[in-house]
């Protein structure tokens, strides 16, 4: 289902490759760790899978296709069938428990009907009915997460990939978020979390993938995590931009499932607008307790099929900061790359290329 064969990425302007010669191979159904310090190369593996990257060398094929012979236009359709949650959850500030659920469906034209149904299954899923009028801000982190994997489930992927979830959650929470990944996996969804943390692994005697310095060093089918002398823990920094972030991010999911450029645009804008009108409102209530100082990565250069390098005529588009009492530094400003929309066919657009879309079927 997800093969990598002989990988190797190395980034431009670095020295050592941020993985050599990974190999291994995730059969449908499941359960995978892929664990390492952090800048072992878990992300860069994740990335490749999505296609928001390629491999320097070596071949990496997900649901049956090689990603080499993808055509760009084809990513946002390959990318429905995969799911994808984050450390720092993503979610629009602006937005309710339901309406970020049903965000990425309604850009992709699903019927009114069909999200009526698929978004309340989903929250049901992750244990969160009763709370689809909430705010972001007037759920827990460990429940953020929850609307992050709902999310990410509503289009019923085949598979879901999660890059350190629970990194933001007290442990309790973190094992609660386990349980239910787990329960997703068993509902035959295969799932491919990496994580640094060493706890939850021993403790779910899954498969491990352990990577160091970009050598997987490690596959086990029963796993615990080895070895944890070695493992940083992360230091709390200050909340960066985290609005800003996931505004771009929900936009770069969208983008994933559609090449409707010109929606995404419209729902960045209003998203955007609704986000300065909150900022100029009083400050929003704190979150729970559990939501700690967060490490946020800065928001990455849009990188899809969809996206194409940036081009002279880029817009740039200044992001508000979420908590304006928190006066931490300001995030770099988010740069929307134009698009050249008439790459992408129309059908495509349309979601009618249902031919190719059953290519990405299961294979294992
Ligand atoms: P992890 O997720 O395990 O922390 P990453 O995959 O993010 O590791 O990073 C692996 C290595 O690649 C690190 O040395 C990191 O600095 C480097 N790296 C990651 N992304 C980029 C990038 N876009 N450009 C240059 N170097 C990168
Ligand atoms: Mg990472």
């Amino acid at each position: 289902m997800i093969r990598f064969e002989n990988v190797t990425k190395r980034y431009r302007g670095t020295s050592k490759p941020a993985l050599s010669g990974v190999d291994f191979e995730v059969q449908r159904g499941e359960f995978v760790f892929l664990v390492g310090a952090s800048g072992s190369g878990k992300s860069s593996c994740l990335r490749l899978i999505l296609r928001e990257d390629v491999p320097t060398s070596g071949r990496v094929a997900v649901l049956g296709r090689d990603l080499r012979s993808l055509a760009n236009r084809k990513v946002p359709y390959f990318r429905r069938h995969i799911g994808s949650v984050f450390q720092d959850f993503r979610l629009l500030p602006s937005k309710t428990v339901h309406q970020n659920v049903a965000f990425t469906l309604q850009v992709t034209g699903s019927s009114r009907g069909f999200i009526q149904q698929a978004v309340p299954e989903a929250l049901a899923l992750v244990g969160l009915d009763g709370k689809e009028k909430r705010m972001p801000h007037e759920l827990s982190g460990g429940e953020q997460q929850r609307v992050a994997i709902a999310r990410a489930l509503v289009n019923r992927p085949q598979v879901l990939l999660a890059d350190e979830p629970t990194g933001n959650l007290d442990p309790a929470t973190s094992v609660d978020i386990m349980q239910l990944l787990a329960r997703i996996n068993a509902g035959g969804t295969t799932v491919l979390m990496a994580t640094h943390e060493a706890g939850f692994v021993d403790q779910m005697q899954r498969r491990v993938i352990e990577l160091r310095d970009g050598e997987m060093v490690r596959d086990e089918v029963h796993g615990g995590y080895g070895d944890t002398s070695n493992i940083p823990r992360l230091v709390p920094e200050e909340v960066r931009g985290a609005a800003a972030a996931a505004a771009l991010t929900a936009v770069q999911e969208v983008q994933r499932q559609t090449a409707d450029l010109s929606v995404v645009r419209a729902a960045l804008a209003e998203e955007l607008d609704a986000q300065r009108r909150a900022q100029t409102a009083a400050p929003a209530p704190q979150p729970a307790a559990e939501r700690e100082p967060q490490r946020v990565e800065p928001p990455e250069q849009p990188h899809s099929g969809v996206v194409e390098p940036p081009e002279p005529d880029e817009r740039t588009v200044e992001p508000p900061v979420e908590r304006p009492a928190a006066a931490g530094p300001r995030t770099h400003p988010i740069v929307l790359p134009e698009v050249d929309v008439a790459e992408l066919g129309v059908a495509d657009r349309l979601g009618l290329s249902d031919q190719d879309d059953e290519e990405v079927g299961p294979t294992s």
